[in-house]
C-alpha cells in the first residue's frame, strides 16, 4: 500500500526553489524536511495542486507562475513615507521590515526599500512576488493529520510547531 497525498495529509518534502535564473531561493533537506499539512493553504496554491495525488518517495518538478504562487506584483503596494511614521525606531534602513495594517484589516509585512534624507521607500509586495517559481521536492513522508493539527492549521511535533 502506498500513500498518497490528499486533503488532511501531513506531508515531509525535501525540496530546492529556484528562480527563472538558477539561484536557489529557498531549500529544505532530506535530514530536516519541509512539513505542510495539504490542502491548509500553507503552501503557493500552485504547488498544493501539483502535489495532490503523488506518492510517497517520488520526485517531482513543479513550475508555478506568479498567479499562482505568491501573486503578481502591485505596484500600488510601493510607497514613499516620511521617517517620522516610524516613532521610536532610532536607524530606519532598507532590509527591514514591519508588520501593517491594511485597510481591509490583513495583517501585512512592509519591507523598506530605500532611505534617502526624511523619505522612506516602501514595498508591501511579498519578495518573491511577480516571480515564476521552480521546485524540485521529493516526497519523503505522508501521514494523517491529528484533529488537533487540523484545527490549528499546522503540523506538531517533530518539524513542526512545539507548544
Ligand atoms: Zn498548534
Amino acid at each position: 500500500m502506498s500513500e498518497v497525498i490528499g486533503s488532511g495529509k501531513v506531508v515531509g518534502m525535501s525540496y530546492r526553489l529556484t528562480d527563472d535564473k538558477g539561484v536557489l531561493l529557498d531549500q529544505a533537506s532530506h535530514d530536516e524536511p519541509f512539513l505542510y499539512i495539504q490542502g491548509a493553504s500553507q503552501i503557493v496554491p500552485g504547488l498544493e495542486k501539483a502535489l495532490e495525488g503523488v506518492k510517497i518517495g517520488e520526485k517531482k518538478k513543479v513550475s508555478v507562475d506568479a498567479e499562482e504562487g505568491y501573486g503578481p506584483l502591485h505596484d500600488g503596494l510601493k510607497m514613499t513615507v516620511k521617517k517620522d511614521q516610524f516613532p521610536g525606531i532610532e536607524e530606519i534602513q532598507p532590509g527591514m521590515q514591519f508588520q501593517a495594517q491594511s485597510p481591509e484589516g490583513h495583517g501585512m509585512v512592509f519591507t523598506i526599500t530605500d532611505v534617502k534624507g526624511d523619505d522612506v521607500t516602501i514595498d508591501g509586495n511579498h519578495p518573491l512576488a511577480g516571480q515564476t517559481l521552480h521546485f524540485a521536492v521529493e516526497i519523503l513522508s505522508i501521514r494523517e493529520a491529528t484533529e488537533e493539527e487540523m484545527s490549528h492549521g499546522h503540523v506538531h511535533g517533530e518539524g513542526g510547531h512545539h507548544h
